[in-house]
């Protein structure tokens, strides 16, 4: 089996406040306590697992959403995954943005507040998801707010899929009904709460794993450029085709198709809210280039000796105003 069968690339997609922040921030944190379970079952089981809720509050102390970050999840069916989670912008952007960040992904979380339901951002970014290609789970969540009306909620995310002209298969979509706040999620409105496995095991199941590859030709689409003053410019994006591996050289290809020959300098991908460094980063999974420049959002990372470019997102350009 290919490596790419235990990776999962998913874009979180939502209104503003309807809980993005918070239940990343929950998936994060009960990923680790997962993590310490298995650990705790190599070690022979002496330590039940606990977290006061001290452990609790340091932890939402310090974590934030950055644009990405990734989780590894054992899976009921005992497999090991590792989850991309991407995050979306919900507003209105010029560049297209939203498009090339949904491009890194191949599902979407649908996350929407139980009490009031799809918002004008819901609909704006759940568009995009759709012309992407992506089928959304959909979360219904604040279901812990005493005015949640989740069926209801359920309905509406369905009329607005039909009326943005969303095919069967996905109006036939899996919801998960989750309270990022206390940390849980459920299958149905009653169901006793038990951490966030049901939201992840949803991701596992119903998320496709990455294609592309590995063999192939080396493509990469920069999706975002990040900045340090130390290593200067990060192209961040997905590997599509074939392998990316440290210190290789690749062909920078602009969005002009001129190329330049250069040299990786370091290699990153997303662990937690972290970057480590790592040798390859196989077709499918996410990344973080140091030492291109120049090196622009657009551009296409390619095998130096077979070196093709993808096509680049075009959007029609926003109109220039605030309204
Ligand atoms: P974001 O803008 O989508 O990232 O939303 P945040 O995670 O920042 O949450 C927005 C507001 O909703 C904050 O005041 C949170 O405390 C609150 N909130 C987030 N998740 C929940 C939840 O599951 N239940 C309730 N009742 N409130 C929540």
């Amino acid at each position: 089996m290919s490596s790419s069968q235990h990776l999962r690339n998913v874009a979180i997609i939502a209104h503003v406040d309807h809980g993005k922040t918070t239940l990343v921030d929950q998936l994060l944190y009960q990923s680790g306590r997962y993590r310490e379970e298995q650990l705790d079952k190599l070690a022979g089981g002496q330590h039940g697992l606990v977290f006061d809720s001290n452990d609790l509050e340091r932890e939402r102390g310090i974590t934030i959403f950055s644009k990405n970050c990734a989780i590894e999840y054992e899976s009921l069916a005992g497999e090991r995954l590792r989850i991309n989670l991407i995050d979306t912008p919900g507003h209105a952007d010029f560049g297209g943005e939203v498009e090339r960040v949904l491009k890194m992904a191949d599902g979407a979380l649908l996350l929407v507040d139980a009490h009031e339901g799809p918002m004008p951002q819901t609909r704006f970014v759940l568009q995009k998801a759709l012309a992407a290609g992506l089928k959304p789970i959909v979360v219904v969540n604040k279901i812990d707010r005493i005015d949640a009306r989740p069926d209801e909620v359920v309905n509406e995310v369905f009329d607005l899929l039909v009326d943005l002209g969303a095919d069967d298969d996905t109006l036939d979509f899996s919801v998960v009904f989750a309270s990022g706040k206390a940390g849980f999620a459920i299958d149905h409105p009653g169901d006793e709460p038990d951490g966030m496995r049901p939201l992840l095991e949803k991701i596992v199941e119903f998320v496709p794993p990455p294609t592309g590859d590995p063999d192939g030709p080396t493509q990469m689409l920069v999706t975002t450029i990040d900045f340090s003053d130390y290593v200067g410019r990060i192209a961040i994006g997905r590997v599509s085709s074939g392998t990316l591996r440290d210190r290789q050289r690749i062909a920078v290809i602009d969005r002009d198709g001129k190329q330049t020959l250069q040299q990786i300098a370091q290699l990153f991908t997303f662990v937690g809210l972290d970057r480590q460094q790592a040798a390859e980063v196989p077709c499918g999974d996410l990344c973080a280039v140091v030492g291109l420049d120049p090196v622009g959002i657009g551009n296409t990372l390619a095998s130096a000796d077979d070196p093709r470019a993808l096509p680049t997102i075009t959007v029609d350009e926003p109109t220039l105003s605030m309204t």
